[in-house]
């Protein structure tokens, strides 16, 4: 089965509780968006199928194509194709782009399999086609002196190059102006299709504007309590999510 599913899964940070029961099946071809308040669990669903140390699973597993990828390296993960849009924020001295991509790209592979010059360099020239972006760029050290709107722009290079099966894209859209929102969007709906699959998760209905998504989740309190359509994303960006609150505690 080609999908991402989340079993009760339940997540603690130090001895709190965060995660608490969270159910959710993404199949591959699908886009779903994650939405909710503030400081209800949506990072921490991120964190936790990134493998963050931080974040301690009580409960639950997560498959990837039927495989518990929860007890997995990070080298194991990326080689069935998940990609998480904030996973290399990172500034890496002395590490261009380009060679970042090359070695991004070199660890999707298997064992003595090399990623050729043509393959490189045929990828790279139409992603910065898509993200309209100059050459140029990929001779820059990774994140170093970026813009907030250039690192965002430099992960979704990274995901265009690695074409992931999966993505979780987290708070992509903070901090960007329209343009650069519209760019990042143009990007990953390039890559949308029956070979994409994952989850997109916000605050603001804004980005979903852009890439509409298939389903929409609600996450209060560590929990999913309301799915729906991408109309779901309309109706928390006109009423804010105090009828969402009241429905969990009702
Ligand atoms: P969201 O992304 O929905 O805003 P988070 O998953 O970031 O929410 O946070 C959920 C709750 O977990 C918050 O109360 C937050 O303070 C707490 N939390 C998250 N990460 C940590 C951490 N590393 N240490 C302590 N508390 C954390
Ligand atoms: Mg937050
Ligand atoms: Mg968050």
């Amino acid at each position: 089965e080609h999908q991402i599913e989340i079993r009760n899964l339940h997540a603690k940070v130090g001895d709190t509780e965060i995660l608490k029961g969270i159910n959710l099946v993404v199949p591959r071809g699908e886009l779903h968006a994650i939405m909710g308040p503030n400081g209800n669990g949506k990072s921490t669903l991120a964190k936790v199928i990134v493998g963050d140390p931080d974040y301690e699973v009580t409960q639950g597993e997560v498959l990837v194509d039927g495989q518990n990828i929860l007890e997995m390296e990070p080298d194991e993960r990326a080689r069935l194709g998940v990609f998480l849009a904030f996973q290399y924020p990172v500034e890496i001295p002395g590490v261009t782009i380009a060679n970042f991509l090359r070695l991004a790209m070199q660890a999707r592979k298997e064992e003595g399999e090399e990623v050729s010059f043509t393959e490189f360099y045929g990828k790279l020239t139409s992603a910065l086609k898509t993200l309209e972006w100059d050459e140029s760029i990929v001779e820059r050290y990774l994140n170093e002196g970026f813009s907030g709107g250039e690192k965002k722009r430099n992960e979704i290079l990274q995901m265009l190059m690695l074409e992931p099966n999966y993505i979780i894209m987290d708070e992509t859209d903070s901090g960007l102006d329209v343009d650069a929102l519209k760019i990042v969007a143009k990007g990953v709906n390039s890559l949308r299709g029956e070979n994409l699959g994952g989850l997109i998760i916000t605050h603001y209905q804004r980005l979903l504007n852009y890439i509409v998504p298939d389903k929409v989740h609600i996450v209060l309190d560590g929990k999913i309590v309301q799915t729906g359509g991408p109309e779901l994303a309309q109706k928390l960006d006109s009423e804010g999510y105090d009828w969402v609150k009241e429905l969990a505690t009702a």
